[in-house]
């Protein structure tokens, strides 16, 4: 096992991160950002390091900062997280030049998986369904693009090769539009990830998103957990999961489970990693990509399965066994999670940065709270507006459901906006009650466009 693991990331996830190393027995070390000095991750490592400004790319992407930062603090392992650096190919590769490991999977796994365009490939030779599309970049001014639009079939999506965040993305719903799509796909790209390539699918009509979480050991093993359903989603981002998902039965979870796994094992996975998928409304389901790194909703699993997947991913980076089989993983009740954002749900979800007053968030029976807020806690505006996951866990989704509520209601976050109260609409809406609602349900039956 490592001696000292150092988290290089802010929020929540350090947070999260901190707590399992400690539960193993490793130090701690977090870096911050300036803006960053009075951050819960600060106060709970046993060691921090400042590793520059507030901006991101001076800091949390700074990875020659990063690196002296480990190599002062005598760090064997760095732990990415999330975001900023959790599946940039370089940098695993600069911490193995430096005999530091990353917790992670192998460079060339997040290669492989990083390029959408060459990971559909991959998984097409792996067997595992894809969505039909263009197979490589589109661009708006050749002829056969349209050509190839109307074999694939209306409607089409337009999505970035290097995409990420739901960004990059345009439904296109006839020739008239596709041109000028495929232009603001690109710009759009190119400002978000500094590389313009898109390509073209077909775009799977009432969509539910439907991800299988996996674990592999150096050794060859590789595992898949239960199902969690993403789809309710805000602008092709996630806002809520749950866990087992109300559109899956056994037969599809297994089917769907197996196909995960080989997608993993086509490219020698190893650590935590999450194959996603979408699926119609006829079941049928098709790759979508997969995240080389642990997700923010990668609660609910550990709710209804018991297994701690972050103490389980250092474990699997320090070399240890998988110790368990998909086989025998039992789902012990449902889980959900509501992510929490500083922005105001009134005025188009505007980020609300600011000083938190009175804090009090819930707790009780079926409650997991994992978040780095507290009360007089400054939020700064240069990162993301998450500040807290509620997650809860009760024996069937009635049960959760209801814990969630009632855990909503007790949320009290002064002097900044925060989206509960979008939360408790969703989990009282009557098609979200009877459960398997697809990615359109958040403006279909909550926003009403
Ligand atoms: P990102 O990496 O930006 O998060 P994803 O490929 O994971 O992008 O897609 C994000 C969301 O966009 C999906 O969960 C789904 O709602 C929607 N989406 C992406 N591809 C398609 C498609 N072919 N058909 C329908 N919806 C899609």
């Amino acid at each position: 096992m490592f001696k000292k693991v150092l988290i290089a990331n802010r929020g929540e996830i350090a947070c999260r991160v901190i707590r399992a190393c400690r539960e193993l027995g490793v130090k701690t070390v977090a870096i911050h950002s300036e803006a960053d000095k009075e951050s819960m991750h600060v106060k709970l490592a046993d060691q921090s390091i400042c590793v520059g400004p507030a901006t991101s790319s001076e800091s949390y992407l700074n990875i020659p900062s990063i690196i002296a930062a480990a190599e002062i603090s005598g760090a064997d392992a760095i732990h990415p997280g999330y975001g900023f650096l959790a599946e940039n190919t370089y940098f695993a590769e600069v911490c193995e030049t430096c005999g530091i490991k990353f917790i992670g999977p192998k460079k060339e796994s997040i290669e492989k998986m990083g390029d959408k365009i060459a990971a559909i490939a991959l998984m097409k030779k792996a067997g595992v369904p894809v969505v039909p599309g263009s197979g490589g970049p589109v661009d708006a001014d050749d002829p056969k693009v349209a050509a190839l639009a109307k074999k694939i079939g209306y409607p089409v999506i337009i999505k970035a090769t290097a995409g990420g965040g739901g960004k990059g993305m345009r439904i296109v719903v006839s020739e008239e539009t596709l041109r000028n799509s495929i232009i603001m796909a690109q710009e759009e790209a190119k400002r978000a990830f500094g590389n313009p390539d898109v390509y073209m699918e077909k775009y799977v009509e009432e969509p539910h998103h439907i991800e299988f979480q996996i674990l592999g050991d150096a050794y060859g093993k590789v595992c898949y957990l239960p199902e969690r359903d993403c789809s309710i989603q805000r602008r092709h981002q996630k806002l809520v999961e749950e866990s087992p998902s109300p559109f899956i039965d056994d037969a599809l979870r297994k089917k769907m489970g197996k196909a995960a796994k080989n997608a993993a094992a086509a490219v020698g996975y190893v650590t935590v990693g999450t194959v996603e998928f979408l699926v119609d409304k006829n079941k049928k389901f098709y790759f979508m990509e997969m995240n080389t790194r642990i997700q923010v909703e990668h609660p609910v699993t550990e709710m209804i399965t018991g297994i701690d997947l972050v103490k389980e991913q250092i474990k699997l980076a320090a070399g240890e066994k998988l110790s368990f089989n998909s086989e025998k993983i039992k789902i012990l009740g449902h889980s959900i999670e509501c992510r929490i954002n500083a922005e105001d749900p009134d005025k188009d979800f505007i980020p609300c940065p600011g000083k938190i007053g009175k804090l009090y968030l819930p707790g009780g029976p079926g409650i997991r709270l994992d978040t780095h807020v507290y009360s007089g806690y400054t939020i700064p505006p240069f990162y993301d507006s998450l500040i807290a996951k509620i997650i809860s866990f009760g024996e069937n989704r009635e049960e959760s459901i209801l814990r969630m509520q009632r855990a909503l209601k007790e949320v009290e976050i002064e002097g900044i906006k925060n989206t509960s109260s979008l939360h408790y609409k969703i989990m009282s809406n009557g098609q979200f009650r009877k459960g398997g609602v697809a990615t359109d349900f958040l403006p279909k039956y909550i926003f009403g466009r």
